[in-house]
Order: C-alpha cells, then structure tokens, then sequence
C-alpha cells in the first residue's frame, strides 16, 4: 500500500518543493485506489453491522485497515 502526501508549509521552508512524508492525519491522504486504480479521495461507508470502514468515493471499493 502506497501513500503520498505533501506536508503542510512550516516557517522554516523557504521555497521550492519538497516532497516528503509530514504529520497528515489520515483522512487527507490521497491514495491510489486499487479498484479504479487512481487516487482518490476516501469516504467512510457504514456497514450493516455497524462498523466503518474507509473507502473509495469513485468505485466504492472498501479499503480494510
Ligand atoms: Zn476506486
């Protein structure tokens, strides 16, 4: 499983792009769905029993874990 995300902007980068992993909680991940194969954003489906799970807004493939 890949995640790829940009930090935030601090004070203390002055300029350019830096790509590097940072402190992102992980509902603002992007990652790339497995089901449609591009990234996605991820929304929470309930289950019947009650559970959430996360999931794939574009195909609604569920993600576990
Ligand atoms: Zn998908």
């Amino acid at each position: 499983m890949k995640k790829h995300t940009r930090p935030n902007p601090s004070k203390n980068i002055k300029g350019g792009i830096l790509e590097k992993e940072g402190p992102v909680h992980v509902s603002n991940v992007m990652l790339v769905c497995p089901g449609c194969g591009k990234p996605t954003r991820v929304g929470h489906t309930e289950l019947p029993d009650g559970s959430r799970v996360r999931s794939c807004r574009r195909c609604d493939t569920t993600f576990e874990n």
